[in-house]
This record gives structure tokens, C-alpha cells and sequence, in this order.
């Protein structure tokens, strides 16, 4: 069983009880049925793929048919269920419908997990499920029962300001429409050049790297260089916007009225629920994740489409900004767009080819000598213990993001270099006594400035493929000689340590 003083698990009861005791249940019943409703789910924790084991992606590639997966696990009538769910995006699946098990050994578990759990427990996981799924719908009395949770879990108190609900529910309901909508009011085509030529800089950065990598082979780097040359990068927005009628015509099913948040919440989650599950039978669209995403303060690499996208939302301060001078906007931006380059090489992206597909495209002798270059970034991070949440970080979940760390802030340092020999040192900023490399590595720094409540450290160290901020400046940091000269850190110093990791 459980341990009984875990505060999320006793904050997570306490909210099922309320719920149920709210819709009409006896207290005293509700406080049980919660009690068993988290024992169970505690159950399905237990038999899930931890973690670590999910960075595998050649493991998790488990083709079948449906009729094959319904054979297999025959003690839950998959089949059904699942055409149930795709007729409601008229999409009728075939016995011969192909799909992927990620973790076969979970649903061989699951099916002990669901013989030992009576009927009333699983029925009331799902009753539960389904209606805290719709609390954010309801009235404030309703809403009001989660606070004691969201506490639990992100140490944040109270009710979010109505506007950022109100913006959350709309950016979730229509992404394309509030990524044109941003775009075109605060983008400018200035901007993307500038972001543009640094992406180049920065790509041919790390294929300097690359080509200088004596630990890899002649036959593995070929292909690595194949994969950087196939990679593409969109800037701000994809090149080709949805027009204003092609938007409204994509969310003609989402009929909104200006009295009832409840049903307009139901059409929503239907709507885009159905569009999800068309999916299924359309072709790959490289640009429909940019499209979506254009507002958001963010970059990502899809490792399926081997594309960078730096969104619009990210090129303006701290990152950013046509006023800075060239260094700190390539120790800002700079630094996030080599992140982004290297992950296509970290641990995961090195799983997938330069179309996008699972492939072993490296010699076994290069990946194992690749697995020992990780293996100091692993060690490095996990010995990091941070003090809010009061534990290590996790160096295996966290790897891909420090490796991208580690080689982005290196080559957009290397292209900033570059730039300086074309451009000549620009202007500094005044009031500072600090020369362009101190600028650059600040720079990099305050982009991840912020601050932290204990449980959302916890949260974030448990649960999150990213180091806290902290880790992901001094990691980086310390491992650069170009930070050490800067800043004349002396040899053997903290933030100049003699052992040194670096993957690419
Ligand atoms: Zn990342």
C-alpha cells in the first residue's frame, strides 16, 4: 500500500471525497470510495513503465494489428472500445488497423492489477475521472475543491486571475487562429531575418563540431552530417499561414453561445477531441505544430519531422531583441536555437533518422563511445542536489535536455564568434563594465532566472524531462572553458572545475 503521510495523495482523496460528497454522495461512503479510488490508481502507478525506461524509443516501436491487440489483452474489450471512440470522428477501424504498443509489459500487468480491484473501485476511478475532467467547467463552489490539490502539487494558493483561465480556455480551444492572431500584431519581418541568418550560423556551428568529432567514425558522422543537412527550421511562424477563411472554416463545428461556459466547454473538448482522431487517416503536416504554437514562448525539435521551430512568442525579450547587442541575443535566442539543433543528436533524436524514422544509423562503436560521453552529462546533473526541492535532480530523465544544453550554448558561442570577425565588435551596454563574451554568458544566464515553490521543485525534479534553471546555467557553465576565460575563473574553482563533460 501507499505511504499515508504522501501530502498529494492525501490532497488527491480529500478532493475525490469533496467532489463526490458535492454531486450529493454520503460523506462517509465518499471518504472511502476516494480512499479506495487512490489506492487503485496508486496499483496502475506501480506496474507503469518508470521513467528511465521510456527513453528507448526502439523498444516502445511495437507494431500489431488491432485484431492481434484485442487477442493479446482479451481481458478488456479493446476492440470495442476503441472503435467506439474513433466512430465518433466517423472513422470506422479495421481489424487489420495497425497500431503501436509502446509498453507491452504494462498491459500484461494491468490485467493482475484489474482482477484484484472490485467492480464499485473501477467504476468510481472512472466516474471520478470523468467529472474532474469537468470541475474547470463548473461554478466557483465547484472549482473551489481543487485549490487544496493544485497546492499540493505546485505550492501555488487561490484562484488563478479570471482573464488567464479565460485566455488558457480560448488559446486551448483555437491555437491556429491565437498564433495568426499574435503574429501579425507582434512579429516583424526584421526579426526573422536577423533570427534567421543566426540559425544558419549556428547549424553550421555544430556541423564544425560534428566534422571535428575524432571519437566518431567516418561512416556514423556521414550520416549525422545527412540528418543536419535534411534538417528544417521555421522561424516565427511556418512560411505558408492559414487564411482568416480557412481558420473560420476549421472551427465552423465549434458553435459557441455567450451564456453557458459549461456547454461551450463541451463542444470544445469534443471538437477538438474529433480533429485529434482524424489524425488518423490524414497525411503528416510538418508545419501544423508551428502553427499552432506561433504565440507561445517556446522553441521545440520534433524528432519525427527532424525540425527546429523557434516560435514568434520567444523572439522578444529576454531572449531577443533587434536592440540588443549581438552577443547577449546570441547567448539568449542563440543559445535556445542550439538546444533546439542539438537534441536532433542527443540520446533520443540519435534514435531517429534524417526522415524522421526510427533508424540504427549509428555503428555499434560509435553509439556505445557516444553512451560514455552521456554518461559524465548523467553523472554531472545527478549529483546535483537542489536545495528547494530538497533532493538530486535525476541525470537519467534529464540527460537529452542537458546535452542540449551543454551543445547549444557551445555553438551559438561559436557563432558568435564568427560574427564578431564579419561585424566587428558592436556597442556595449552602458552603465556595465562588461565586455561582449561576459555579456554573451549573462545573457544565457537571465533567460533562466526565476524562482520556485518547494512543490513545484519536487514536481519538476520527480516528473520533468528539464534540469530547474539553476542547473541549466551553472551545468553549461561550468563545463565551458569560454565561460572560464571570460570571467577569469580560476582553474579548479567551482564554476571552473577541472573534469569537464562534453558530448558534442
Ligand atoms: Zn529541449
Amino acid at each position: 500500500m501507499r505511504p499515508r503521510n504522501d501530502s498529494v495523495l492525501m490532497a488527491l482523496e480529500t478532493y475525490l471525497r469533496d467532489v463526490a460528497v458535492e454531486l450529493g454522495a454520503d460523506h462517509a461512503v465518499a471518504a472511502q470510495d476516494a480512499k479506495d479510488v487512490v489506492d487503485l490508481e496508486t496499483e496502475v502507478a506501480k506496474i507503469t513503465v518508470p521513467k528511465e525506461e521510456k527513453r528507448d524509443f526502439f523498444k516502445q516501436y511495437n507494431p500489431t494489428t488491432l485484431a492481434e491487440f484485442a487477442k493479446n489483452y482479451s481481458y478488456v474489450d479493446f476492440a470495442s472500445a476503441l472503435r467506439k471512440v474513433f466512430c465518433t470522428a466517423n472513422i470506422y477501424l479495421e481489424d487489420d488497423q495497425e497500431i503501436i504498443v509502446q509498453f507491452p509489459s504494462y498491459y500484461k500487468k494491468l490485467q493482475d492489477v484489474l482482477n484484484h480491484s472490485d467492480k464499485r473501485t473501477l467504476m468510481n476511478s472512472f466516474g471520478f475521472k470523468f467529472a474532474a475532467a469537468k470541475i474547470n467547467s463548473l461554478s466557483e463552489k465547484f472549482r473551489k475543491l481543487r485549490y487544496g490539490l493544485m497546492e499540493a502539487l505546485s505550492g501555488k494558493k487561490g484562484i488563478e486571475p479570471r482573464w488567464k483561465t479565460c485566455l488558457q480556455v480560448v488559446v486551448g480551444a483555437f491555437p491556429v487562429g491565437v498564433s495568426k492572431a499574435y503574429t501579425r500584431q507582434r512579429f516583424s519581418n526584421d526579426s526573422k531575418a536577423y533570427v534567421t541568418s543566426m540559425v544558419k550560423d549556428i547549424a553550421t556551428s555544430f556541423k564544425e563540431i560534428l566534422l571535428e568529432a575524432n571519437w566518431m567514425g567516418n561512416k556514423t558522422k556521414a550520416k549525422a552530417l545527412e540528418k543536419l543537412e535534411a534538417m528544417t527550421f521555421i522561424v516565427g511562424h511556418p512560411d505558408v499561414r492559414f487564411s482568416d477563411q480557412e481558420i473560420n472554416e476549421k472551427y465552423l463545428q465549434f458553435v459557441m453561445t455567450s451564456d453557458n461556459f459549461y456547454k461551450n466547454m463541451e463542444t470544445t473538448v469534443r471538437n477538438v477531441r474529433i480533429m485529434k482522431l482524424q489524425k488518423l487517416k490524414e497525411p503528416r503536416d510538418d508545419t501544423e505544430h508551428a502553427a499552432k504554437k506561433s504565440h507561445e514562448v517556446n522553441a521545440i525539435y520534433i524528432w519525427r519531422q527532424n525540425q527546429v521551430a523557434i516560435f514568434a512568442g520567444m523572439m522578444q525579450p529576454p531572449y531577443f531583441s533587434e536592440t540588443f547587442p549581438d552577443s547577449m541575443n546570441y547567448g539568449g535566442i542563440g543559445f535556445m536555437i542550439g538546444h533546439e539543433i542539438t537534441h536532433g543528436f542527443d540520446d533520443i533524436g540519435g534514435q531517429y533518422a534524417k526522415n524522421g524514422k526510427l533508424d540504427e544509423w549509428w555503428q555499434p562503436e560509435d553509439w556505445s563511445t557516444f553512451k560514455d560521453r552521456r554518461q559524465c552529462i548523467i553523472d554531472q546533473y545527478g549529483n546535483y542536489f537542489y536545495k528547494t526541492a530538497e533532493k538530486n535532480l535525476n541525470g537519467i530523465n534529464t540527460q537529452g535536455e542537458n546535452v542540449a544544453d551543454n551543445g547549444g550554448l557551445k555553438e551559438s558561442y561559436r557563432a558568435y564568434k564568427k560574427l564578431l570577425k564579419r561585424k566587428g565588435t558592436g556597442k556595449l551596454l552602458p552603465g556595465l563594465n562588461l565586455t561582449q563574451d561576459q555579456l554573451f554568458f549573462l545573457s544565457a544566464a537571465q533567460i533562466w532566472c526565476g524562482k520556485q515553490t518547494k512543490e513545484s521543485a519536487i514536481l519538476q525534479v520527480d516528473s520533468q524531462d528539464h534540469s530547474p534553471g539553476r542547473f541549466r546555467i551553472i551545468g553549461p557553465l561550468q563545463n565551458s572553458p569560454d565561460f572560464a576565460k571570460a570571467y577569469n575563473c580560476p582553474a579548479g574553482s567551482p564554476m571552473n572545475p577541472e573534469k569537464k563533460c562534453s558530448v558534442w
